[in-house]
């Protein structure tokens, strides 16, 4: 009965559209109310730099407990959340929670995903200049992540939005580099600082032959540009042997450190040695 319902709602869409219109419509109300209930939280996974080897930053990652379902892959919930609209308080809502974080942490600095549709909003800049002063943390140890999509859905306003950021003080890194359009025109155009590779390439260095040539031109094209590099999704010692080789400034992934709960950074920063001199630490300049 319920189903004959549903599609009758939809008229013409196929009974595996309207499911998945109402899957989402539910998954929307879900994060609504996940949201009120304090259902997420934030992992942080550390960042490391390669010839210190210290941690210079952490990545925020947001993590949904969900009552039923148990842990959900932001992979799943991101999407719903930037078509329903939610995706500005659920965003807004990690600035804070990392900035607050990074705050009680010594020295390092704290990288903060922002999706293609928070930065259809001007009010991004006050978000994020509000989340740094309630925090009392200082700009250059805030990084914002971003992936070229927001460049390509309209480059003026995006410009703005980035130099905004800029002066605020923090720092912008180009995230997933090199597996959206026209990477190379955006990094020069843009006032990037960081280029942080895709995965899928750290992955190619050791499964393909022509894998590690790709990430060398991606390091020679950040070290021309005067960008820091970060390597994502480094799993395996030759990875990191290679990358160490090629003068990748920073690394990250599961081999080095999975993402983790705020309160286990600190002891990891102890137990570690993080950045032996504080601020100076933080950031992730080219040799
Ligand atoms: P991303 O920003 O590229 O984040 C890196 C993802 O790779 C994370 O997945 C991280 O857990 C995973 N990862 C790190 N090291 C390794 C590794 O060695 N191997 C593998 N296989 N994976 C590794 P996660 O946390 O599931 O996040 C997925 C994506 O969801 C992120 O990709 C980002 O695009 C988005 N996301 C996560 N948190 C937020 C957020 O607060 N706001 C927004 N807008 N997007 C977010
Ligand atoms: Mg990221
Ligand atoms: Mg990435
Ligand atoms: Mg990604």
């Amino acid at each position: 009965r319920v189903k004959q319902h549903r599609r009758g709602s939809y008229g013409f869409f196929s009974p595996e559209i309207s499911d998945q219109l109402m899957a989402q419509r539910a998954l929307a109300d879900d994060i609504r109310r996940g949201l009120a209930a304090g259902e997420f939280f934030v992992e942080y996974q550390p960042r490391f730099d390669t010839r210190e080897r210290t941690i210079r930053s952490v990545e925020a990652l947001v993590r949904w407990s969900h009552p039923q379902r148990g842990r959900i892959s932001p992979a799943e919930f991101i999407p719903v959340a930037e078509r329903c609209g939610l995706i500005g308080a659920l965003g807004g809502w990690v600035l804070r929670t990392a900035c607050a974080a990074a705050a009680a942490w010594p020295g390092i600095g704290v990288s903060v995903n922002v999706s293609p549709i928070q930065f259809r909003d001007d009010g991004l800049l006050g978000v994020v200049a509000e989340a740094l002063a309630a925090a009392g943390l200082a700009p250059e140890r805030l990084e914002i992540e971003i992936t070229e999509g927001v460049l390509l859905e309209d480059a003026e306003r995006a410009r703005r939005l980035l130099d905004g950021l800029k002066g605020l003080g923090v720092r912008l890194a180009m995230d997933d580099f090199g597996t959206g359009y026209s990477s190379l025109i955006y990094l020069h155009n843009f006032p990037f600082d960081v280029i942080k590779i895709d995965r899928q390439f750290v992955a190619d260095i050791e499964h393909r032959q022509s894998g590690r040539a790709v990430v060398q031109a991606i390091l020679s094209l950040g070290r021309a540009l005067g960008l820091s590099v970060t390597a994502e999704g480094v799993e395996t010692i030759g990875q990191l042997a290679a990358l160490t080789i090629d003068q990748c400034s920073e690394v990250q992934g599961f081999l080095l450190a999975k993402p983790m709960p705020g309160g286990h950074i600190a002891a990891l920063l102890a137990q570690a040695g993080a950045a032996p001199d504080g601020g100076e630490a933080t950031r992730g300049d080219e040799p």
